[in-house]
């Protein structure tokens, strides 16, 4: 007898385009009875990247021929590059010479660069289609799936060019994970530490005793993760879904993170989740240097990080990240150009303590440079 698949499903509730987040086992083999019921029209056009296209884009092409959904697949090249103007122009076309309809179904199947991309695509092509998400990596399957944040990076810094476009479905099956690279496994653990951090300090302290489970594949925990993860997001989007306020908090670590990303050149040099792990712990040391959260919170934080292999310094480790000539005068240059600055003032998640993130605009850009500078040498 075979083992009886787990499923759990949650919802994102915004009116009238609330849509569910199913996560469990084996779901792509069964993709095509969740997408049936929310098609228009029995079509479908699946874009992917070559790595999820070898290892995972035979099974859900087989239970959409299965299902009777009809589909055409495009294939794009993998990684951080992929998310530009210009693949996002061959998208667009390439979806349009399919004879797109604005009925039609699209699905982004892949990592957090195939949902953005595809997302973006998706809420301009013929003045906005819908589309499903299925994440096949970790951070996509715990964060960028979830919530309606498209977008694309330009030579000024990342996800400049973007718009808030919500799926109508999210599908994350756990079950994808077993092909990912262990690395990019560790970077999405870090956007699960993240809600422990902003919010749940039960969900970090059960993830300092089961994290390492989770991440040498142990499903029920991935689920339970994932689930904890979604059902955080879920609750922050429906509230703020436009990022006036309080979905400012998923950004903690994301300033810093995505500067370093920057000075890095969004190659493999460092993964996004990686430079969040770093960002995390910067942001603590800052809280801490304010004189607003108890040290041992910042080193517990930072422990766990270690002891789960992610990075959380620029320097002294053999992460290709420590390779990299950086200064705290470039690494502030790309944080003035984050999304998060207003009337030239950045907004910042800073932490009381594990699990009480808040924003504050009130910080001394000096302690900032202290931040960066005790990380990089
Ligand atoms: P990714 O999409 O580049 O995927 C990582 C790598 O894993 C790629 O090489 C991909 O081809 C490969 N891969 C994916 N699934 C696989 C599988 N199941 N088996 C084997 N290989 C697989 O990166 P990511 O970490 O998923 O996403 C990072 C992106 O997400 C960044 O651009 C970041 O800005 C964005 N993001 C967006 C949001 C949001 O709210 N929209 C939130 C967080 C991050």
């Amino acid at each position: 007898m075979t083992n009886p698949e787990t499923v759990e499903k949650l919802s994102v509730d915004l009116g009238e385009r609330s849509y569910d987040i199913i996560i469990g086992t084996n779901l792509l083999d069964r993709a095509a009875d969740y997408i049936k019921e929310i098609l228009h029209h029995q079509r479908t056009i699946i874009v992917t990247d070559e790595n999820v296209a070898r290892h995972q884009l035979p099974r859900l092409e087989k239970s959409l021929r299965d299902g009777g959904i009809e589909f055409e697949t495009i294939i794009l090249p993998a990684g951080e590059s992929t998310k530009s103007f210009a693949q996002l122009e061959k998208l667009c076309e390439r979806l349009l010479e399919h004879r797109l309809e604005r009925k039609d179904m699209i699905i982004a199947f892949g990592g957090g660069v195939i949902g953005d991309l595809t997302g973006f695509a998706a809420s301009i092509l013929r003045r906005g289609m819908d589309f499903i998400q299925i994440p096949t990596t970790l951070l996509s399957q715990v964060d960028s799936s979830v919530g309606g944040k498209t977008g694309i990076n330009t030579g000024q810094g990342k996800n400049l060019v973007g718009s808030f476009h919500q799926p109508r479905l999210v599908l994350a099956d756990v079950t994808t994970l077993d092909t990912l690279p262990a690395r990019q496994v560790l970077a999405g653990y870090a956007e699960v530490v993240k809600y422990g951090l902003i919010g749940d300090r039960d969900f970090f302290l059960w993830l300092e005793r089961n994290g390492r489970d989770l991440i040498n594949g142990d499903r029920q925990k991935q689920i339970h993760a994932i689930k904890t993860s979604c059902t955080a997001k879920a609750r922050i989007v429906a509230e703020d879904e436009k990022e006036t306020g309080r979905r400012a908090l998923l950004n903690l670590g994301h300033t810093f993170g995505h500067a370093i990303e920057a000075e890095c050149g969004y190659n493999d040099t460092i993964f996004h989740g990686e430079a969040v792990a770093i960002g995390m712990v910067m942001a603590f040391d800052l809280s801490v240097k304010m004189g607003l959260c108890p040290e041992q919170d910042a080193a517990r934080v930072s422990a766990h990080l270690v002891s789960i292999n992610l990075p959380v310094r620029l320097t002294g480790t053999d992460h290709p990240v420590c390779n990299v000539k950086m200064t705290a005068d470039r690494l502030m240059e790309h944080m003035a150009q984050d999304k998060k600055v207003a009337d030239g003032t950045l907004t910042f998640v800073l932490a009381s303590e594990i699990g009480k993130g808040f924003l504050t605009q009130d910080v001394d850009p000096d302690r900032v440079r202290e931040i960066l500078e005790l990380s990089l040498y």
